[in-house]
């Protein structure tokens, strides 16, 4: 498939925008329909919009007319990228795979699910690899955007943990457009976020772990986890505490870090960061206000204390949390011919 046309669920919200800007002037996959909740169905994507994120609605979408979710709304497309909410995903990405379109969701119903590859491209590319077994259409998960972003600096020194101690600052937009109250999150810290903590042991163990083609064998490791959200606009970020198997030094941490290369880098792949994780030497980095990157992790505060490793790790987690690696998995599965 040279080129791959693609229809959006949810593009007018703060996912969906991603993915309309990162796919403007994409090399070969092209935007065939937008989607958005009924009320808005019929009208022009860029009237209907309430545009949030950095610069202007991409000229391309702007006379799109939204389209429902139904299959017969996306025959064109061969892959549907789908940023739905969670409460109505899945009824709706079943039906579209039953219609025999291919999906690849950020929405979490259905992530821990043995037979679908949950996908962060550097990590586990290799888990898309049960796909070659798969006769039509297919569905992809997206990993929880935390998860996602802290499966990145776990991956070049996994074989060197123990078990995990992981305590996370979430971003207010992590909740979507509407997600949370002005009132509710300025000046405060929220130290619970509902189902954040299971699903960030449960998909980092996915990830890490190995899948077959109907089953994985999860990672296995035990994860600690405490989530919050506190008032930053858009980043998670996540102090991880690593008890170590042996005894090695920072150096040898910040090296395997930052020389990790994977799948996306070796095939330049449009969407992938050149460094997928940039270990930052300043003291007081990361920042989400100085060091967001849309697709690397970036790295800070490495040391290591009576064999425990500290890091604090910060990502996108509207781009490498969910519109980029929608698309740089799309990219990887091009790539290793799986569509
Ligand atoms: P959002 O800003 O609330 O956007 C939701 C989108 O879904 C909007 O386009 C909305 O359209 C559409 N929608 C709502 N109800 C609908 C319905 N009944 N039928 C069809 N479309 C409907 O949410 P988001 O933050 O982009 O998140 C989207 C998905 O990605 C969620 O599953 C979320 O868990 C996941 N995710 C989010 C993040 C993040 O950091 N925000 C990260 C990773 C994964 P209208 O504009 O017409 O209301």
């Amino acid at each position: 498939m040279d080129r791959i046309r693609v229809s959006i669920l949810g593009a007018t919200g703060l996912v969906g925008q991603w993915m309309v800007k990162l796919l403007a002037n994409h090399p070969f996959i092209e935007v065939v329909g937008l989607s958005a909740s009924p009320g808005k169905v019929g009208r022009k994507y860029g009237e209907a919009v309430h545009w949030f994120i950095p610069g202007d609605v991409p000229e391309y979408a702007r006379d799109i007319t939204l389209v429902s979710t139904e299959p017969s709304d996306h025959k064109s497309a061969d892959v549907v990228l789908s940023a739905l909410p969670n409460d109505i995903a899945w009824p709706v990405e079943s039906k579209l795979l039953s219609a025999g379109l291919s999906v690849i969701s950020n929405a979490s119903p259905e992530r821990m699910n043995p037979r679908i590859p949950l996908i962060n491209p550097e990590v586990n590319w290799e888990h898309l690899g049960i796909l070659r077994e798969v006769k039509g259409n297919w569905i992809v998960k997206n990993p929880n955007c935390t998860a996602a972003i802290i499966s990145m600096p776990l991956k070049p020194i996994q074989d060197l943990i123990d078990s995990l101690h992981i305590v996370t600052l979430q971003s207010v937009s992590g909740a979507g457009y509407l997600g949370l109250s002005y009132l509710a999150i300025d000046g405060n810290v929220i130290p619970f976020i509902k189902g954040e903590e299971e699903k960030i042991d449960a998909e980092l163990n996915k990830m890490l772990g190995r899948q077959y083609p109907d089953k994985f064998d999860p990672w296995g490791k035990p994860i600690y986890v405490t989530t919050t959200r506190v008032p930053v606009k858009y980043g998670h970020m996540a102090v991880i505490h690593a008890v170590l198997t042996k005894d090695v030094d920072t150096e040898y941490i910040i090296n395997r870090l930052s020389r990790f290369r994977s799948l996306p880098q070796e095939r330049e792949l449009p969407t992938a960061p050149r460094e997928p994780i940039r270990v930052i030497n300043r003291v007081d980095a990361p920042q989400p206000a100085r060091d967001l990157d849309p697709m690397a992790v970036s790295v800070g505060r490495v040391s290591i204390k009576n064999r425990v490793l500290r890091l604090v790790a910060l990502g996108d987690n509207l781009v490498r949390g969910a519109a980029g690696i929608t698309i740089l998995t799309l990219e990887t599965m091009k790539a290793l011919n799986i569509l």
